[in-house]
C-alpha cells in the first residue's frame, strides 16, 4: 500500500501544487479505500467516486483514486461541499465521507506531517450510503443515444428528458448554463 506521503505527491503532481486540499483531498481518498476494502494498486477499475466540490480536495480524490471523468469513474456534483462519496465496484459497497470540522496546521508547523498523524474522525464523518447506479453510469461504450427534439443535438446514456413522447435535452429543458451569441456556419 502507498504510504500518505506517496499519495500526497501523486495528488500534487496532478493538482500542480501542494496545499491543504490535497492533505486533506488524500485522507478522504485514503480513509474512504480503507472503510471499502479496495486495493487500488492491485484493482484500480474497483472504485468510483462522487465529488461534491471543485475545489482542491476534488483533484485529490481523483489522482489518489485513479478515477477520471472521461472515463465514467468520476462523478462531479457541484453541492459545493467537502465530501465525496466512494463506491466499491466489486461489492457495491459505497461510503459518504464529509468534513465535519476545519483544521489546519500551526505556523511554522509540517502540513504533511500535521495531516498524517490528524485522526481521520476528528476531522471527518463517515456514513454508510446506498447509491443506486444504473447500468448507464458504469464504464464502457454508450448504451444509448437519442437526439434532442428541440436542438438536434446527441444525448447519450439516458441524460435526456421524454416531453409528449419526444426525448429533450437537459439545456432544452431549462438547464442551459450558456447563451449563444452566434451560431458558426452549419
Ligand atoms: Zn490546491
Ligand atoms: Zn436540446
Amino acid at each position: 500500500m502507498r504510504t500518505f506521503e506517496e499519495d500526497v505527491a501523486i495528488a500534487e503532481k496532478y493538482h500542480g501544487h501542494l496545499c491543504s486540499g490535497q492533505c486533506i483531498g488524500v485522507k478522504m481518498a485514503r480513509l474512504g479505500m480503507r472503510e471499502l476494502d479496495i486495493d487500488i494498486q492491485n484493482d484500480p477499475k474497483s472504485i468510483m467516486v462522487y465529488v461534491e466540490c471543485d475545489r482542491c480536495p476534488a483533484d485529490a480524490i481523483g489522482a489518489v483514486c485513479g478515477c477520471k471523468v472521461g472515463k465514467r469513474t468520476y462523478k462531479f456534483h457541484d453541492f459545493g461541499k467537502v465530501a465525496a462519496s466512494f463506491i466499491n465496484l466489486r461489492t457495491g459497497k459505497a461510503v459518504r465521507i464529509w468534513r465535519k470540522k476545519r483544521m489546519h496546521p500551526a505556523e511554522g508547523e509540517d502540513m504533511i506531517s500535521f495531516y498524517k498523524n490528524l485522526p481521520d474522525e476528528e476531522m471527518f464523518q463517515v456514513q454508510q450510503v446506498e447509491i443506486d447506479l444504473k447500468p448507464w453510469d458504469m464504464p464502457g461504450p454508450p448504451l444509448e443515444v437519442v437526439n434532442c427534439s428541440r436542438c438536434g443535438e446527441d444525448v447519450t446514456d439516458g441524460r435526456h428528458v421524454m416531453v409528449e413522447e419526444q426525448p429533450v435535452c437537459k439545456a432544452c429543458l431549462g438547464q442551459r448554463y450558456y447563451k449563444v451569441v452566434a451560431d458558426g456556419k452549419p
